[in-house]
């Protein structure tokens, strides 16, 4: 067990957010949703949940934004608790070195997304959920009421409205795996789950929460209650580390040295198993769609904590 005891918690976020504060305004913002695009640049907010469930938190860590595709932890969570291992007969377990929203490699591998996280084989883990829950929208808000401690957590009308128009990529994505076979449900409920999950809206203390089951051995302190196997959560730790960041993982992996999990509104969970997880929020993009300074962040607090999963 890690001695959290020797940090000064309060003292590196603080660091941290001093350094971040000189940078805002760098990356861009996801300009191909609308309502994603009309963030402003000015907010940073950073939250540590340990495993104990202590808070440590700085800047705008009580603000909502949109999770994105950070959801796609939760969503595949679902899924292998209702399917297990049946899932990778539909979604492969590779990095693919392709950004999020890449359609190249399905031709190839015949309609089998390369990981659960790049938006193809997230579309099929929405499938594997709908097929397998009642109300798959409802289980999903359930889940991340319950894993967030926050019943208020819901779903941004106007980002999913906005993910529908502008949504032409993942629309013809979800029709090119249907051609192959690997969707059950129509296409459109498909997509109707995939942009509500990626609409829900939450704050960095919020998801944080939402993945601490990742870090304490598959148990969610949060509700009091297991949510998956250990063996499950090293598993989906692994897939956070290889895939979570897109064809940025290399990179996250060698800067970070963290599960992580990113989203185009800004937002990045992180993983540091047995001792807590993580969440930072600021809208601004680098070139592959991971928060810029998010990405910052979570590297100095590697270096100035030494902890990694290295
Ligand atoms: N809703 C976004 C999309 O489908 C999610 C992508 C992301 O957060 N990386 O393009």
């Amino acid at each position: 067990q890690f001695d959290l005891g020797s940090l000064d918690l309060p003292d590196i976020l603080g660091t941290i957010h001093e350094e971040v504060r000189a940078r805002l305004g760098e990356g861009e913002v996801a300009g191909y949703i609308d309502s994603l695009a009309m963030v402003p640049l000015d907010r940073f907010g950073m939250a540590v949940v340990t495993v104990d469930g202590e808070v440590f938190e700085v800047g705008e860590s009580r603000q909502r934004f949109s999770i994105q595709s950070i959801s796609k932890v939760h969503t595949l969570t679902l899924a292998l608790d209702a399917v297990g291992d049946d899932l990778w007969q539909r979604v492969d377990r590779e990095p693919s070195g392709d950004p999020f929203n890449s359609l190249i490699q399905l031709e190839y591998e015949k309609g089998i997304p390369r990981n659960p996280f790049m938006n193809a084989g997230a579309l099929v883990v929405a499938d594997v959920v709908l097929s397998n829950y009642d109300d798959a929208a409802q289980a999903l808000l359930e889940f991340m009421r319950r894993r967030s401690g926050n019943p208020a957590v819901g779903s941004d009308i106007v980002v999913a409205r906005s993910e529908r128009e502008s949504g032409y990529r993942n629309v013809a994505m979800a029709n090119f795996i249907k051609s192959y076979g690997n969707l059950e449900n129509d296409v459109e409920a498909v997509l109707d789950f995939y942009w509500l999950q990626c609409s829900l809206s939450m704050d960095c203390v919020d998801l944080a929460r939402s993945v601490q089951y990742l870090a304490k051995r598959g148990h969610c302190g949060v509700a009091g209650e297991r949510v998956v196997s250990y063996e499950l959560s090293t598993r989906i730790n692994a897939l956070m580390m290889t895939a979570g960041t897109y064809d940025a993982a290399g990179d996250f992996a060698f800067y970070v040295g963290l599960p992580a999990k990113s989203g185009v509104g800004g937002g990045i969970v992180a993983v540091v198993p047995h001792v807590m997880s993580l969440c930072t929020w600021y809208p601004g993009l680098d070139d592959k769609g991971n928060s810029l300074l998010g990405r910052y962040a979570l590297h100095r607090f590697a270096q100035m904590t030494g902890l990694s999963v290295f």
